[in-house]
Parts: structure tokens; sequence; C-alpha cells
């Protein structure tokens, strides 16, 4: 078999086995088991179900990091693939290749001269957060995977643009910070017809709220930064002649920089905190996890562009996304390079295809010996 057959066949059999974050047992131990047969030194159980595994040639003390994440999505599976998942789990963001390409890479590392410490990191649970509020990315963090680490570098498959296309951003953020949130409002309960002046209406309170929030981005934010508010839930009230007692509400904020992510927070705060006072309610606003922007060191930048222009693949170098990853919390340490890779099922129309997340969403498995090889290039020019 050769590699790129290799790469497809540990991809179709991680497809067809999905997990969901931090539960990756039988993920992570084929990932393990892999990385030691090629001579790996492998640490298990990083950050509940991670793995941290090293090769060290030369003496130089380098160190550079290559990360995967590993967890799937609560999604059944649509696409009807001969590898298709049948366990009501799905790799719909692709995960599933990060991992074989990370398994190809350090296939081909094994073998090729470098001077410095090679890391590969393959982290839990990037789509949602433990009861802390925490990641993968930041319990990784945490038990030190990035100790004397000089950069680190991340691909996500793109399945919506083409084989053989990379996007690398130049000098800019890459992907949107994120701070998912919840706001409880308490109010006081009376009869809904007899009696409301003798209530406190959550309800009334959290439509206020809800108006006050959407002059955020438009009123507090410079029209020059893109930022995002969006409620995406609400519930509330026990029957139509009750003065509702609690209400609670979930969204997401997104912005492109940190100051805007800054001044909606500290706004958002104050406007549920007040409007709920002024009713005679309370309220609170409650962040469930914080993700800041997600941003390429210039230099690594330049060098990846360099790297997959000589790959003769074509770069788009202006390209951010409101996505949010938690690779931005490594981004926060260290040098850091994550770009984007072409993988469309469709050649004529690459958009024209079911996005990542869908229960339809498919990879063109050519794509992943290209994500295999970039990442070998990085590491040796980053290591020479
Ligand atoms: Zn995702
Ligand atoms: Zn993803």
């Amino acid at each position: 078999m050769d590699l790129e057959e290799k790469i497809f066949a540990w991809y179709k059999q991680l497809h067809a086995n999905p997990e969901l974050g931090f539960c990756e047992n039988q993920t992570a131990k084929l990932c393990a088991s892999e990385l030691r047969q090629l001579g790996y030194t492998v640490k298990e159980n990083i950050a509940k179900t991670g793995i941290i595994a090293e090769l060290t040639k030369g003496s130089a003390e380098k160190v550079i990091m290559l990360r995967a994440d590993m967890d799937a999505l609560p999604i059944s599976e649509n696409t009807g693939l001969p590898y298709a998942s049948t366990n009501g789990a799905m790799h719909a963001c692709g995960h599933d290749s990060h991992m074989a390409m990370i398994l190809g890479a350090s296939t081909i590392l094994k073998d090729v001269d470098f001077n410095g410490t090679l890391r590969i990191a393959i982290q839990p649970c990037e789509e949602s957060e433990d009861e802390n509020g925490m990641t993968g990315a930041g319990l990784m963090i945490q038990q030190g995977v990035l100790q004397n680490v000089n950069a680190c570098i991340g691909l996500h498959v793109d399945n919506m643009i083409p084989v053989g296309s990379m996007y690398i951003n130049k000098d800019q953020v890459v992907n949107a910070s994120s701070n998912p949130f919840y706001i409880e409002v308490m109010g006081k309960s009376s009869h809904g017809g007899a009696t409301p002046h003798l209530g406190v209406d959550a309800i009334v309170i959290s439509a206020e709220i809800i108006t006050a929030l959407q002059s955020i981005v438009s009123r507090k934010v410079s029209p020059h930064d893109t930022a995002v508010l969006s409620i995406g839930t609400i519930n509330g009230g026990e029957a139509q002649n009750i003065i509702s007692q609690k209400v609670v509400m979930k969204g997401v904020i997104r912005t492109l920089n940190v100051d805007a992510q800054k001044i909606i927070l500290e706004n958002a705060k104050s406007m549920v905190e007040s409007i709920a006072k002024m009713h005679g309610g309370s309220a609170t606003f409650n962040i469930v996890t914080n993700l800041p922007t997600n941003v390429n060191d210039k230099d690594l930048a330049q060098m990846a562009i360099n790297i997959a222009q000589d790959m003769d693949l074509v770069v788009n170098e202006e390209y951010t996304s409101m996505g949010a990853e938690d690779f931005s919390l490594y981004s926060q340490q260290v040098p850091t390079l994550f770009a984007k890779l072409g993988a469309s099922i469709n050649p004529d129309n690459p958009h024209d295809v079911a996005p990542l997340h869908h229960p339809n969403a498919q990879l063109n498995k050519d794509a992943f010996i290209l994500g295999a090889k970039f990442f070998v290039q990085m590491t040796t020019k980053l290591l020479s």
C-alpha cells in the first residue's frame, strides 16, 4: 500500500468510528498505536483523551508542533458512503482527515532528516467544551503541550474550496473570536390576568434586553470592525395566565478583533444587568467559553505561502473566517500557522456541496496527501 492509500485507509477507519468530544478513546488508541509503531515516543490521556508524540533528531533544541483534532459531531450521517458512520455521531467537520494527514506526515518524517524535535499533538474536543468551559486545546495547554514549542502548525479541510487550493492568511485574523453566552433573567410570578402589577415579568424584561443587545454592534462597535451578536434560544414562562418568573437565553458573540470583543462583552453585561434592575428584577450575563481570535504569525504565513506555491497549490492570502477554532488558544501563546486546505468533491462548482457540519458533508480524498506533504515541508524547513 502506498502512503496515499494508507492515509485514505486511516481516514476511512476513523470516519466509520466517530467519537464525541472528550470521549475519543478508540480514536486515541488508533493514533497512539500507529505513532508508536513508527517509532515516536507517545504519551496518552493528555487533556483526558489527547496524545502527544515526539521524535527527536540531531542536537537542535527547537520544537515544532503539528496539531490535529479528533472529535466528531452529534449528527447522524446521511452520505451513503460505504464507510459511513452508523453510531449516531459523524466526522462532519473533517477532523478524521486531520488525523489521517498528520499520521501520513509522521510516516514521511520518520525517514527524513531534520534537526530538532517534532511534536505531534492530537487534541480532543475542538467543537465543544467541558463543564468548566474548557475546550481540548485549552486543557492541552494547561497540561504543557506548548512547552518549548517554537512554532505550531495546523490545517483545517474546507469542502467548499477546490482541491489544490489553500487559504493562508498573510497578516490578519484567520478565525473570529467566539463567546457563547447565556443570560438568566429573574422576575417574580403573579397572576397574568388578575394581578400583573404584583409580579415582575421576566419576559417583558427579556424583550427589552434582546432589542438593546442588538444596538451594541451597530452603535458601540466601530463600523470598521466586524462583529456579530446573535441570540439563538429563548426559554421561559409556564402558562398563558402566569407572569413569567424566569427566562434563559443563549447566544454567541463573534468578532475579528480583541477591542470589539471587549466592548461587546462589557456592554452586554451592563445592559443585561441594568435593564433587569430597572424593572425590579435581576439578570446575569454568563460567558460559556472564551476563544480569542486565531492569528497567523507573519513569518510562518509567508513561509507557508512559499511552500504551498512550490507545491503548485493555488493560494488565497486574504481569507478570514467568522468561524471559530480553538487553535486560537495556541496562537495566543506561540507563533502559529493555521491554513485551510481545499477538499471539495465538486470540481466544476466547488461551492455547490453540502457544507461541513451537514449530514451529507463529504471530503475529497485527493486533498489528504497534499495536507500531509505540506506538514512535512513546513517541519523540515523549520527544523533545517
Ligand atoms: Zn467544526
Ligand atoms: Zn473543525
